[in-house]
């Protein structure tokens, strides 16, 4: 069986390493980017923290897994008739495709805010941010307010970080005379929308706590690059970084007709995580519970797995059941929040916690020492910028 696996994220990485351990045949991971980026810690690199922990080279990860040929390239079109994928660079073959692009960011159409605001999605985003705090700098001119708009966990959890960098960058560069805040901008009536009442409920004491400034029920209705505009009032800032709205990849909204589309823009599945003959779609891209975040990727990736390898020995297929998995974030670097089945842990418990989820993401990836030793990148002391 020659299977091409599109996307070097959670959910393809995760599906071409299982699929290498079971031998299935000829295995090719395709990406558009020649590293892996765990982003449930890209908040941290954001803030200082070292690139170790979010940014794994694919060839790091799939050493060990010589029967996985990695290629660098963008997918732009797929002939599910004839079985091919078009990249940038050539034409591949499959038998079996794996479909794992992610989503990408989308701004409501809301005025400047795709020209002027900054992101933490990607490693352009991260430096441009960090080029700008280290100019404000230099230049003295840090904000009175930074602005979080959307208040989902990325943006509590960015929230919490930039508070500690931020009070951190003023006292190592000995700024006795500046005073910013950040402030966390929500529409939605509460923070943590997908997580439960207490969640919110203990985060938002945290948040106010550290001395973050929370907003629900605000829309942001402009942003240019001096001012944000929050519900008809324009308020003073350079700085709003948008963690909100996002949209799935572009490359099947493109090919609306060989994709069955859901009204959201995800890709309907069947019981097999199969979209059409051969091709199967994953994580972010499908419509199935629980999408959308990193566990239920990988568990996606290794379904699939399972099933190609059941169909190349001739076994049954099983269904696919989604799964819940734990939930949770930092808020700052020694308190934690995290929910399972109604059961919560907060504080310095709920922190280590956090920290222990994520170390058991890694070794989804990587062979126990590589996933501490990046796990561990964490605890690399700040840069100062
Ligand atoms: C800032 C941030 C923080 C997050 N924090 C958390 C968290 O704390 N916990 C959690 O559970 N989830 C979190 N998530 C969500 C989680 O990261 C996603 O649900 C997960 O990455 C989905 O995995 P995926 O494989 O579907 O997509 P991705 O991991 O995004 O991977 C998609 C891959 O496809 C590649 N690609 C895209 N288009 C093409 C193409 N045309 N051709 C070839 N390659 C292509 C991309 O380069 C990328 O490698 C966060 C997301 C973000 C953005």
């Amino acid at each position: 069986m020659n299977v091409v696996v599109v996307g070097g994220g959670f959910a393809g990485v995760k599906a071409a390493i299982e699929l290498s351990k079971r031998h299935v045949g000829k295995i090719t991971l395709i990406s558009d980017e020649p590293y892996f980026l765990h982003h449930a810690t890209l908040y941290a690199t954001a803030t200082g923290r070292d690139m170790a922990e979010s940014v794994i080279p694919l060839t790091t990860i799939f050493e060990h897994y010589p029967n996985v040929t990695v290629v660098n390239d963008k997918i732009e079109h797929i002939d599910p008739q004839r079985h091919i994928l078009n990249g940038k660079n050539k034409q591949y073959h499959y038998d079996k495709a794996v479909l794992a692009l992610g989503s990408v960011t989308t701004y409501f159409g809301i005025n400047g805010m795709a020209d002027h605001c900054f992101g933490i999605k990607s490693i352009e985003e991260i430096k441009n941010f960090h080029t700008h705090i280290q100019k404000a700098l230099v230049e003295e001119k840090l904000d009175k307010e930074y602005f979080i708009v959307g208040a989902g966990p990325t943006g509590v959890e960015l929230a919490g970080a930039l508070c500690e960098y931020l009070c951190h960058l003023i006292k190592v560069h000995n700024l006795k005379h500046t005073k910013c805040r950040v402030t966390l901008v929500e529409a939605a009536p509460r923070i943590l929308p997908r997580m439960s009442n207490t969640a919110d409920e203990k985060v938002m004491i945290r948040l106010k706590k550290m001395g973050i400034k929370v907003m629900v029920n605000h829309k942001v209705q402009a942003l240019d690059d001096k001012h944000i505009v929050i519900d008809g009032r324009k308020i003073p800032t350079t700085t709003a970084i948008w963690t909100s709205g996002v949209a799935n990849n572009p490359f099947f909204a493109a090919q609306g007709d060989t994709f069955h589309l859901a009204k959201n823009g995800r890709v309907e599945v069947n019981h097999y995580l199969e979209a059409i003959k051969d091709v199967y779609v994953i994580g972010d891209n499908n419509t199935v519970k629980n999408s959308g975040q990193a566990w239920p990727a990988m568990h996606q990736g290794t379904f699939v797995a399972k099933h190609l390898a059941r169909l190349a020995t001739k076994r049954p297929p099983k269904s696919y059941f989604p799964r819940k998995f734990i939930s949770g974030l930092p808020v700052g670097e020694d308190w934690g929040y995290v929910e399972r089945f109604g059961i919560y842990a907060d504080g310095k418990v709920g922190a280590w916690a956090r920290r222990q989820v994520e170390l058991a993401g890694y070794k989804q990836l990587l062979p126990a020492k590589q996933a501490r030793d990046v796990w561990n990148a964490h605890n690399i002391p700040e840069i100062d910028v």
